[in-house]
């Protein structure tokens, strides 16, 4: 709690990186396991139907953990602080950590869809993820983005504030302070509320209105908070010189212009300061909802009082009608208190009528419910039945159909299919348990075993050369039936269309820093893995329109995949496989497996005859008869078809 959730993530995540203690980071472990246990007592407590809903960024862990004690639960995460921007949360050193951790949820909910922007982009950027639709595929789930600005319980402020003891307390600080008018402001004693910028501010009023100096009196409350961690001590430090200069500089023989306390207040003298309030000062530097702002207005059952609010609090987003100020900005901000003590009341009372009924219309119980009812409708059935894998019977059929066929072809896709997306393609070489599982099943007796890819025919020899197995490079275009073979093209090819093609990707691959080209003999690939996301997307898309104007006078085709973007010669495609496999079995009728889990293995699938078997790897719609998750699960698929099973 002290260390590494207030003193790493809490600064971190309010942008405060000169808050971050560098000393504790080693706390991380004991993060994690305090973290696991909360996932183990949960898990104990936990039963069929329950479900479980894990707050805030101490906790940021448990979603995963307690996923893996007990799968099957239903899990929700709210964030009650900032998620900030991808560029200040990739400073962890434990960012893969913390959103795997909070995707273990099948719901993740922030206050504001700025947050939830930032954590896109971090899930897009750290996780290479995407975000669709606030829908995010991860480990063969769904989890769910969600905003739900967090309310208060308005009815029970409403109540305290008709209530007889704060009347009286109301009416008493406004004797006390007759002849002023007052601003309050109430926070935790925490760097993130701009305590030091808001006395400035007063400082900046007072000197630039001297005529204000024995009108106005400012009430801070100041919660003591966090005593144990170092920056919270020198923060006090700091923040009571600053009160003793202003106080100094500004008094009048009668009156002090900061009245500041450094206690906490009873709910009675909090509601009464609300109250007597002319205009309520709430300007964190960073804040991820601030529920001071919203009981402000909740208690203002008089219709009355102006609230300055930071632009940088979640509660901002909702709440328009305050005067909005930028904290770091202690001169405007100056200005705009000036106009909210000078402004006219039917200003003030058009501004509170609105700012409650917001405040009123989504309170504490609305949010809770808001939420709930979105944990309810999330999580698995959001992927629709057709995109999941196969019921493992299924899948245990099938393999024994094939391990007893014969012969038996095997056409397997490689890439997202045999082995998962690498970074770079060249990074994708096959590992040694991927070589031993296809010499397994190509030395069975009756089976033939081909793997075809999208790649060139130097990858593929320089991967699989030495397998007696068939090669089907750049979607069927070259094909060489085993070791020793030479590759035979499918036809002869004209390069007028490359002359056209290679220009335009060249030069998206110039705009596009990360993308590169791929060249084939009858194909390119444009990848942009490695380039940022987002903006390779917008590429992406720009390059599929501009080659979309020369394709019909080319006769090519462009096809968008996972990342990539193939343009090819028209008709070459893996369905070409299935017919230059069957020439090979004249007279027999074998049984062809055809693997794959991107667009072009559709037209393999397409191009098998009927009594064939096609398995789709992954989570995408497919024509496929069989869905494998992933390509672990194609694997597992593969080596229970052995014939020593
Ligand atoms: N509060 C309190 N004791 C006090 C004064 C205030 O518990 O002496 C409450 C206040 O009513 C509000 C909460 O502390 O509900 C502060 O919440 P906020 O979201 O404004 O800031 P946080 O402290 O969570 O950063």
């Amino acid at each position: 709690y002290e260390n590494f959730s207030n003193g790493v993530l809490w600064p971190l995540f309010h942008y405060l990186t000169d808050k971050l203690q560098t000393d504790v980071w080693e706390n991380w472990t004991t993060y994690a396991e305090v973290n696991q246990r909360f996932a183990e007592m949960a898990a104990e407590k936990y039963r069929p139907g329950d479900s479980v809903w894990i707050h805030d960024y101490q906790l940021a862990l448990v979603p995963v953990l307690l996923r893996q004690l007990v799968p099957d639960a239903k899990i929700g995460f709210f964030l009650h602080i900032p998620f900030p921007s991808s560029d200040v949360f990739r400073i962890l050193p434990w960012r893969t950590e913390i959103l795997e951790g909070m995707l273990g949820a099948d719901l993740v909910g922030f206050h504001t869809y700025s947050y939830v922007r930032h954590f896109s982009r971090s899930l897009n950027l750290i996780l290479r993820l995407d975000v669709d639709n606030d829908l995010v595929h991860y480990s063969n789930r769904d989890v769910r983005l969600g905003v739900f600005p967090m309310g208060i319980d308005t009815g029970r402020f409403t109540s305290l504030a008709s209530s007889k003891e704060v009347i009286q307390e109301t009416e008493s600080l406004r004797r006390k302070n007759e002849g002023h008018k007052l601003l309050v402001g109430i926070d935790r004693l925490d760097y993130t509320k701009g305590l030091p910028r808001r006395m400035l501010a007063i400082d900046r009023l007072l000197t630039r209105a001297p005529e204000l100096r024995g009108k106005i009196r400012f009430i801070q409350v100041v919660v003591p908070s966090r005593t144990n961690v170092e920056s919270y001590k020198s923060y006090r430090q700091e923040l009571d010189e600053m009160v003793g200069r202003i106080n100094g500089e500004h008094a009048t023989l009668d009156s002090v212009p900061i009245n500041y306390l450094y206690t906490s207040v009873s709910e009675i003298q909090l509601v009464a300061l609300y109250k007597a309030a002319d205009v309520m000062l709430v300007n964190p530097l960073r804040d991820g909802m601030n529920l001071v702002a919203k009981e402000f207005v909740a208690s203002r059952t008089d219709g009355d009082g102006v609230l300055v609010l930071s632009e940088f609090a979640g509660a901002a987003s909702e709440l328009a009608e305050a005067v909005l100020v930028n904290p770091y900005d202690s001169d405007g901000t100056a200005s705009m208190i000036q106009q909210a003590l000078s402004m006219r009341e039917s200003e003030r009372r058009a501004r509170m009528q609105a700012l409650r009924r917001r405040v009123t219309s989504y309170d504490s119980y609305r949010w809770a419910d808001a939420f709930l009812h979105a944990l309810a409708q999330s999580g698995r059935e959001i992927v629709p039945e057709s995109q999941r894998p196969s019921p493992p019977e299924l899948i245990g059929r099938l393999s024994e159909t094939l391990r007893k066929a014969k012969p038996l072809v095997l056409l397997l896709d490689y890439d997202g299919t045999l082995v998962p997306y690498a970074n770079s393609p060249l990074l994708a070489a096959p590992d040694p348990d991927l070589i031993e599982l296809l010499e397994q099943l190509a030395a069975q007796s009756g089976t033939t075993v081909h793997i075809m890819s999208g790649r060139s025919p130097e990858i593929m020899d320089q991967w699989f050369a030495e397998l007696p197995i068939g090669l089907d490079a750049e979607h069927g275009f070259w094909f060489k039936s085993g070791p020793g073979a030479a590759w035979t093209p499918l036809r002869e090819q004209s390069s007028e269309w490359k002359d056209t093609v290679l220009p335009i990707l060249e030069d998206y691959a110039a705009a596009t820093p990360g993308a590169l080209i791929e060249e084939k003999t009858a194909a390119f690939s444009w990848h942009y893995r490695m380039a940022d996301p987002e903006f390779g997307d917008r590429k992406s898309a720009e390059l599929i329109r501009t080659l979309g104007e020369v394709a019909p006078e080319h006769a090519i085709e462009v096809i968008p995949g996972k990342k990539v973007i193939e343009v090819r010669m028209r008709d070459v495609h893996k369905g070409v496989i299935v017919s230059r496999v069957l020439k090979g079995f004249e007279g027999e009728d074998p049984v062809i497996l055809g693997m794959g889990d991107h667009r072009t293995d559709e037209d393999l699938f397409a191009a098998l005859p009927p009594g064939c078997c096609s398995v789709h790897v992954g989570p995408r719609p497919s024509r496929a008869e069989y869905r494998l998750a992933d390509p672990s699960a194609a694997r597992a698929f593969l080596r229970s078809i052995l014939s020593t099973n």
